[in-house]
């Protein structure tokens, strides 16, 4: 459905070096590039970028292809939606599509995305007014203020507050004319038994999950009262959010992180901001759930030279060491700061 032409032009302007470069360490090796495989657990490289064939490839696993073809297995995207990503990089137009069905099928789909996108900017600005709020966010607030996070650090993470309430969201939501279908689909709203619906967040210091393009793909509510049985909870998987992909912090912390050559995993949202208060910006935290082998991967890819940081009690101490045989099974072995 794309002409060769078009192909071909996006190969010849996007330098694979560049592109895989951005999301692998490549070091230069004669002629070529090369790294740790991102697609296999390797600890010495084996995977090999040429910038004059416009090619990757791996000696260990055999993956291999052009620009388009990482595009699609790294970045998980479909044919058309890598030549899209990589037309839009290098400025390239697009030419009318060819098969009207397909167009449809995909203009639908980014339709959707875009709304959902939408809909979770409109819930974080919502609640980021009620944690404003003189009134309403008071005590949101002051619990911030006890953790020692500052007002203008809370601002910059977008955090909000979900009002105690059954329905203050799905009333804005309604009120700014959103449909609930996909409100219910992001899970800010959940389906009410006799009909209807009502907030899912309650009571709650939100954080918005912010994608590394700077998009609110969803949110982490903390619970302000100790006897909530659930200290976190977060949005479900979506058309745009899947938590096993996703860590807490990656748009603040991927560029310091690659500065850096080092990455600081902490086990809560509320401790990744405290360090960035404190001036340490590579700092990610996995959301809610234990740590997976997505999440290992994401981070792996801007530095293998990792440090985990959890709470020093029992708890913490388990979940670093299940943490451990996660990072251990993806290849990668972290250094532990017990507190
Ligand atoms: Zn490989």
């Amino acid at each position: 459905m794309f002409s060769k032409r078009l192909l071909a032009d996006i190969k010849d302007r996007i330098s694979i070096v560049g592109y895989i470069g951005e999301r692998v360490p490549l070091k230069r090796a004669g002629r070529n590039y090369k790294g740790c495989c991102p697609f296999h657990n390797e600890k010495t490289p084996s995977f090999n970028v040429s910038d004059e064939k416009g090619i990757f490839h791996c000696f260990g696993c055999g993956e291999g292809g052009d620009v388009i073809a990482f595009a699609m297995k790294f970045d998980g995207l479909s044919f058309s939606e890598a030549v899209r990503h990589l037309a839009g990089r290098a400025g390239i137009e697009i030419p009318a599509n060819l098969d009207p069905k397909e167009a449809a099928r995909e203009e639908e789909s980014s339709r959707k995305k875009r709304y959902m996108l939408r809909i979770n900017e409109i819930a974080r600005d919502w609640f980021a007014s009620r944690l404003s709020d003189e009134n309403v966010g008071a005590k949101a607030r002051r619990y911030l203020q006890g953790r020692g996070i500052s007002e203008e650090i809370w601002k910059q993470h977008f955090l909000g507050y979900a009002d105690n309430s059954w329905e203050m969201l799905s009333a804005h939501l309604a009120a700014k004319g959103a449909p609930v279908s996909c409100a219910a689909e992001l899970g800010l709203v959940k389906k009410r038994d006799g009909g209807g619906h009502y907030d899912f967040f309650r009571n709650r210091i939100m954080f918005p999950i912010i994608s590394a393009r700077g998009e609110v793909l969803g949110f982490s509510g903390r619970a302000l009262d100790g006897d909530e049985p659930a200290k976190y909870i977060n949005s479900p998987d979506s058309l745009i959010y899947h938590k096993s992909n996703c860590v807490y912090g990656l748009n603040r912390a991927q560029g310091a992180i690659r500065t850096a050559d080092c990455a600081v995993l902490v086990e809560g949202n509320i401790d990744l901001i405290a360090l960035h208060q404190a001036g340490l910006e590579n700092v990610v935290a996995p959301l809610g759930t234990a740590l997976t082998a997505g999440h290992v991967r994401l981070i792996k890819r801007m530095t293998r030279n990792i440090t985990v940081v959890f709470d020093g009690d029992e708890a913490g101490r388990r979940a670093a060491a299940r943490a451990l045989e996660v990072f251990l099974a993806e290849g990668v072995s972290p250094r532990v700061a017990p507190l």
